[in-house]
């Protein structure tokens, strides 16, 4: 076979050259057979989710407890009556329980991989996961067995089946579909399991046993390699250890540049589960939550639940600051029945703070979990979006309503600093308007607005440079601003994650930056100096 080239996105770094294995799809393992009397179709279906239950939870207890928080996550969808409720439906209609079951779940994988929000996309394998665990408990059959070491291709990787594999013997994962957020994206990289997701349902098609190599960094999937692509791919092995050697001494300590100056380096999260597979230690607290992963389901989330929620995190913080951002819907980031589908650019529409001032009730449930949970921590609050100076006292007098309520109440609460995104150039250029107990710079939308090029369009990304001048200057206008005012800056956008965009960071005078958590050693080499030449 001559080499053959596919392109996807990177989602666990590293570099492996072994035999591939095509994962067949199991989501069509349901037998079709004819329906029985609806109540015993129904009792099957119940069966069958409690032994998938059963099953999940017997993996989950000798699984490493990052793991666990996924499979319990898992175990919570399966328990969650919401989901079998439209099978259930069809089965009281005279349908079989695998059909009743594949159609009904079928839906909502699809509505999840279809959704435009990454995070959202990524919790369709779980459904999946669970979707197919089912319907091969009703099937009777057992699962096809993936053998060690070798480049795993298929559709889409549930958690649970990755923690099935033995990864001590090395190899890799090329997925057709997937996301980088999803949770099996997040166990690789964990476990240092190059990855790469999104090749398009070609790979699909490639025989297993072929030679193949992944590079997880520049997701690419070279099958077949020749031999000037196996002496390239040497030559950046060499430089991938070395660099990744460097970033693992820089992990654990604290950031300082050259000179000894401190820098802050804290983690950007999307949830309490990726954090359990991190230790706390190796950063300064967490710069930015996107409380959007609390609205993926398919009603709002109450505010209880936000509450554990958040507790959650601060208590894997223990102690370090934690800025949680209100919810930034919208843009990109649609939810269902909150965001308005008829804006013609939702970029520029009803998003973040906007969003949350239009819908007041939404807002305040979020601002009382908030201040509830603020006892239990060092908890910030940001808001997002903000453009004008009335969006911030808008947000502040509704936290200071919350506030006076949970005091009428009694209840117990803390009133947490609240400090703005400055991601809108408005408030970057007239940034002294701004009287917010600090700032947090979204490189990600001020970039996407100064630069008038939207941040999901693939053919405009040279346009989404952050260490542009204009972009640059913004910055470091912001920086000036918190200097003279005694407020503390930072930045949490992609840029700060990027090595090669740290020093112009640096330059515009921030000291205080929010990374991915897979980049943390990395930046603080950059910040050293450690990674020049
Ligand atoms: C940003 O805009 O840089 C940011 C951190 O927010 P998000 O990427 O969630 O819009
Ligand atoms: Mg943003």
């Amino acid at each position: 076979m001559a080499e053959l080239r596919l392109t996807g996105r990177p989602a666990s770094p590293g570099l492996a050259l072994s035999r591939l294995f095509v994962l067949a799809d199991a989501s069509r393992a349901a037998a079709s057979r004819p329906a029985e009397d609806p109540e015993r179709e129904a009792e099957r279906l119940r069966k069958a989710i409690a032994d998938a239950i059963a099953e999940l939870e017997r993996v989950a207890s000798q699984a490493d407890e990052d793991a666990r928080d996924i499979l319990e996550f898992q175990v919570a969808m399966l328990g969650d009556e919401a989901l079998s409720e439209a099978a259930f439906a069809v089965i009281s209609d005279g349908g079989d329980a695998a059909g009743a079951w594949q159609a009904a779940l079928d839906t909502q994988v699809d509505e999840y991989a279809n959704a435009e929000d990454e995070y959202f996309r990524a919790r369709s394998a779980d459904l999946a996961d669970l979707r197919d665990r089912v319907l091969r408990i009703l099937s009777g059959a057992t699962q096809q067995s993936i053998p060690a070491g070798t480049v795993l291709v298929a559709l889409d990787l549930p958690p649970s089946r990755f923690l099935g594999i033995d990864w001590k013997a090395g190899a890799a994962i090329a997925l057709a579909g997937g996301s980088p957020t999803s949770h099996v994206a997040l166990l690789a990289r964990a476990r240092g399991v190059p990855m790469v997701v999104g090749l398009g349902a070609d790979v699909m098609r490639v025989p297993s046993g072929q030679e193949a190599m992944i590079d997880g960094e520049r997701g690419t999937l070279v099958v077949a390699p020749g031999e000037a692509t196996r002496a390239a791919a040497q030559v950046r092995e060499a430089e991938i250890r070395k660099r990744q050697a460097i970033a693992d001494t820089f992990q654990r300590g604290k950031a300082k540049l050259p000179n000894g100056e401190a820098v802050m380096v804290m983690i950007n999260a999307a949830g309490p589960d990726e954090l359990s597979l991190l230790d706390p230690a190796i950063c300064d607290g967490i710069g930015l939550v996107r409380s959007e992963f609390l609205f993926s389901g398919a009603t709002l989330p109450d505010e209880e639940t936000q509450y554990r929620a958040y507790v959650r995190i601060l208590e894997w913080a223990g102690g370090r600051p934690v800025t949680i951002r209100t919810l930034d819907a919208g843009g990109d980031k649609p939810v269902k029945g909150l965001t308005l589908d008829d804006e013609g650019n939702p970029f520029l529409g009803t998003r973040g703070i906007r969003l949350s001032l239009l819908k007041p009730d939404v807002f305040r449930v979020q601002l009382r979990a908030l201040c509830r949970a603020a006892v239990r921590g060092n908890l910030k609050i940001m808001l997002p979006m903000v453009a004008t100076p009335r969006d911030l006292a808008q947000g502040r007098a509704h936290l200071a309503a919350v506030i006076a309520d949970l005091a009428a109440r009694k209840m117990p609460y803390a009133e947490p600093p609240l400090g703005i995104m400055v991601e809108v150039p408005a408030a970057a250029i007239a940034i002294d308007r701004f009287d917010a107990d600090f700032y947090s710079i979204g490189s990600n939308d001020l970039t996407q607005y100064v630069m008038a090029a939207a941040r999901d369009i693939a053919a405009l990304s040279d346009y989404a440079d952050a260490a542009d001048p204009a972009v640059l200057s913004l910055i470091a206008r912001t920086v000036e601003h918190g200097k003279h005012t005694g407020r503390e800056v930072s930045l949490c956008g992609d840029a700060a994650s990027d090595p090669a965009i740290v020093p112009h960071l640096l330059d515009a005078g921030l000291r205080s930056l929010s990374v991915s958590a897979s980049s943390v050693g990395l930046v603080k080499a950059a910040i050293a100096g450690a990674l020049v030449g």
